[in-house]
């Protein structure tokens, strides 16, 4: 199958039909996005899923994931993910607050020109925590997973495989394991530290500047949704791009970024000047509304990526996904889109009732072909959003329509 029809497979918007059952315990470490939806992915073929994360559920950022109290775009590709997984998520996130941002209610500004409205495609708008706390409740309701609050130490492994977990007080045995720690994730250490492959890691250095403000709304608002401002290097407000969203409990949420040193909106006065003088009308008019609380900060020094597809000597019955295995520029707010890509890869690897006792090269090299005028904005806007295969892009028809394009200016 080619990367872009395995693409195309994990997009599939049926819900999976559970089973076979291959697994007895499998076990997940960590529990954020990433690995909550591989837990629901693993629900449909092992007995028992547990989950262990080590800070405690609750409202707002938590320290295991501070970039919570950024803005956080789900990608029209992770809302079909999401939606098949748990039928009817849409409907209940927004009953609880969240907020649709179909196509006509998202602007996007490109150096202060504002974009054409590419694919007809719909988001949905809340905070990082809600959308997490919304995914936990739906996976909390199967009836075959739970989560337990513990810091895992480490693993232990056979020969050939992986056999158990160690957290801060005790060990759990597992027979499928799913490191879903982040970007931080120490499994490298681990699988040095007895013997295996470590994933080669590569870094790209970013050095990605955020601060975003919370402000209420109330009275006469934008119309927007949410809405994005990207600005060419050596823009003089120093910033990169802005994003804006409407999230839960009328609220607005408003972000700033700037590359290297520039730290654009670091106080709430830099912030509101900036939204009312270097940004397109919606944001300053946002942020005429009170602020509620502070300025929060976030500084993001690189992109990370993981090659487990190349490593030899790894143990059975243990993958990886979501940011451990790749970690992007957060500016295309595509990281929650990819761990769902990565939860459905799992469940496309466990449904072909994989050979267990041998590494999951299968499921590594599923994971590596999802990782990457109007009707070119369409197409291109598919690729972004992770709903098509990059390779997409490279079809003759397309290149030759965005050459015409280009010719006539
Ligand atoms: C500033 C910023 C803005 C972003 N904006 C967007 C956006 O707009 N849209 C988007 O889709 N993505 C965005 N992302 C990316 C997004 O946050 C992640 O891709 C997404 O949260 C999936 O991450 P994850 O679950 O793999 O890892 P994380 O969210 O980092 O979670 C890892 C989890 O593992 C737990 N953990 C770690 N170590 C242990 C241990 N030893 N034992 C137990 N538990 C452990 C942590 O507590 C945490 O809960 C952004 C990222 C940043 C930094």
């Amino acid at each position: 199958m080619s990367p872009v029809e395995v693409f195309a497979r994990l997009s599939d918007p049926r819900t999976p039909v559970a089973g076979p059952v291959v697994v007895k315990t499998a076990v997940v470490l960590g529990g954020s996005v990433a690995g909550l939806l591989a837990a629901r992915a693993l629900a449909d073929h092992a007995e028992e899923v547990v989950v262990l994360e080590r800070d405690d559920p609750g409202p707002g950022a938590r320290p295991g994931a501070p970039q919570g109290a950024q803005t956080h775009v789900l990608l029209p590709a992770g809302l079909r993910q999401l939606e098949p997984w748990f039928p009817g998520f849409t409907e209940k996130a927004v009953a609880a607050g969240a907020r649709p941002a179909p196509a006509r209610l998202r602007s996007t500004y490109s150096d202060g020109v504002r974009k054409i409205v590419g694919s007809d495609t719909d988001m949905l708008s809340s905070s990082r925590p809600f959308l997490e706390a919304q995914i936990r409740e739906h996976m909390l309701a199967l009836p075959n997973v739970r989560s337990v609050v513990a810091r895992v130490t480490g693993l232990e492994f056979s020969d050939t495989a992986v056999t158990a977990v160690q957290y801060e007080g005790g060990r759990m045995e597992a027979d499928f394991v799913v490191d879903a720690m982040g970007r931080s994730s120490r499994l490298g250490d681990w699988l040095r530290t007895a013997g295996w492959e470590q994933p080669p890691m590569t870094r790209m250095r970013i050095d990605l500047n955020y601060t975003t403000a919370v402000l209420r709304r109330a009275g006469e608002q934008p119309e927007a949704r949410a809405g994005v401002s990207m600005h060419s290097p050596g823009d003089p407000s120093g910033i990169a791009a802005a994003a804006l969203c409407q999230i839960e409990d009328d609220q607005w949420m408003v972000t700033l970024s700037g590359y290297l040193d520039q730290r654009p909106g670091s106080t709430p006065e830099e912030f509101v000047h900036l939204c009312r003088t270097a940004l397109p009308g919606e944001f300053g008019a946002i942020a005429a509304n009170e602020m509620l609380g502070g300025i929060t900060t976030y500084r993001h020094a690189d992109s990370r990526r993981r090659d487990f597809h190349r490593l030899r000597r790894f143990p059975a019955r243990l993958v990886a996904t979501g940011d451990a295995v790749a970690s992007f520029n957060p500016i295309y707010g595509q990281g929650m889109s990819c761990a769902a890509l990565h939860a459905s890869c799992l469940s496309e690897y466990l449904r072909t009732g994989p050979d267990l006792a041998v590494p999951a090269h299968a499921f590594f090299a599923l994971q590596r072909s999802s990782v990457f005028e109007p009707e070119i904005a369409r197409r291109f806007d598919e690729v972004a959003y992770l709903l098509t295969h990059p390779a997409t892009l490279a079809r003759p028809g397309t290149l030759v329509r965005s050459i015409l394009a280009n010719r006539r200016g």
